[in-house]
């Protein structure tokens, strides 16, 4: 269990030792490919692309596409230009997508990056269009039609009308997309209804691909799978299906180190603004990661949330889940291992604070958050290794 020495044997790993940092985090990029199969084998013919937006979801860009391409992931979206010119660094021969589109001027740097921008409105399109005209290549980009989360996207009803335009002649609609609002809800009936006005985008853009699905829609009864899915969450390990068990493996593992073991007296208070009252004699475990890592404030161990009956943050601790005790701090909290025999559990022993049967879906729950904001909040401080990938 004691294992701050790690050997750092991956160039991608953080080069400090794990001791010198506060929380470990493992990324387990075998795990990471055998959900991309899972999810591609599932979606079938469909092409099965990987969201990598935000860093891959906090799991690091690099690592995970070159890993996603080698396993044969050809295709891969992320939100920013930004990240499509990290993407693009990381995988030369790689279509990538870029969500949020084309912010004017930016035209070029799609060129030269080779990213598609993802077109939400006409203006954009127009833009585009110029773009390519002026280029004299028809370059490829995706459309996207909003069914229903009025974000972005151009509303089907204008499906007919640009599919017949002019600016179309100029660059090639390689993708045509839309967007679940809550397919992680099979029984909504948005879903159906969504399924239903995105028909309409792909009646009028008979000839281009067309992709709606994302992890939970690849789980939807009416498999509308369409040419290709575009899973995110899944593929970190998230549950794509919160109803039932979670077919994906997990991919990340965070640990850290207990730097003092103390006890609490019965009455006395744990942490800032002494909400958390020790009843009866108490044994506390302190570890070196708080919301400065990116760890939840939410899942602080309050009275307030002691009274609503809501369950705080929890780490496993010699297979125990022992609860948090008082708030998050910045750097430090503070978790109650009274139920883990006194002597089973020692200064520099690490705890798991997500791995084992502790989810990220569970630790969102115990923070009132989704596992999403989870990932995506995982700190920079953190050492990270990465295994089971070839290099
Ligand atoms: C983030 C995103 C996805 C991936 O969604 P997950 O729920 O993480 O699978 C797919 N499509 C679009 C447009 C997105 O913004």
């Amino acid at each position: 269990m004691n294992d701050l020495s790690l050997k750092q044997d991956d160039p991608r790993s953080t080069a400090f030792p794990a001791g010198q940092a506060g929380g470990i985090l493992t990324i387990d990029l075998a795990a990471l490919i055998a959900n991309w199969r899972l999810l591609r084998d599932r979606a079938a013919p469909a092409e099965c692309a990987a969201v990598v937006k935000a860093d891959a979801y906090g799991l690091g860009i690099a690592p995970a596409v070159r890993a996603l391409a080698k396993a044969g992931c050809r295709t891969f979206f992320v939100a920013h230009l930004s990240e499509g010119v990290a993407a693009r660094a990381a995988v030369p021969g790689a279509t990538i997508y870029v969500l949020n589109g084309l912010l004017p001027g930016t035209a070029p740097a799609y060129r030269d990056a080779g990213l598609r921008p993802i077109l939400g409105s006409l203006e954009e399109i127009v833009e585009w269009g110029g773009f390519c005209r002026n280029a004299g290549r028809r370059l490829p980009a995706a459309i996207h039609f909003d069914t229903g989360m009025n974000r972005l996207g151009l509303r089907p009803e204008e499906a007919q009308e640009i599919a017949a335009s002019a600016d179309l002649a100029d660059f090639e609609p390689a993708l045509v997309m839309s967007h679940f609002v809550s397919s992680e809800e099979p029984d909504n009936p948005i879903n159906a209804r969504q399924i239903e006005a995105f028909g309409g985008v792909r009646t009028a853009f008979a000839h281009a691909p067309a992709s709606l699905c994302n992890s939970s829609g690849i789980f939807l009864a009416e498999k509308p799978h369409l040419d290709l899915v575009r899973p995110g969450y899944a593929l970190y390990g998230g549950n794509p299906t919160p109803g039932g068990a979670n077919p994906m493996r997990p991919v990340v593992r965070l640990e850290a180190p207990i730097i003092q073991l103390r006890t609490a007296e019965d009455g006395e208070t744990v942490g800032y603004n002494a909400q958390w009252t020790a009843r009866g004699r108490r044994r506390l475990a302190t570890i070196p990661v708080g919301y400065a890592d990116g760890y939840p404030r939410a899942a602080s161990a309050t009275e307030a949330k002691r009274e609503a009956r809501r369950d705080a943050g929890a780490a496993i601790v010699r297979g125990r889940r022992c609860p948090f005790a008082g708030r998050v701090s910045m750097d430090l909290l503070a978790i109650d291992v009274t139920e883990v025999p006194e002597g089973a559990v020692g200064r520099g022993d690490l705890v798991t604070l997500i791995g084992d049967d502790l989810t990220i879906d569970e630790v969102a729950r115990r923070a009132d958050t989704i596992g999403y904001e989870v990932l995506t909040s995982l700190g920079r401080r953190y050492a990270r290794r990465y295994v089971g990938g070839e290099t």
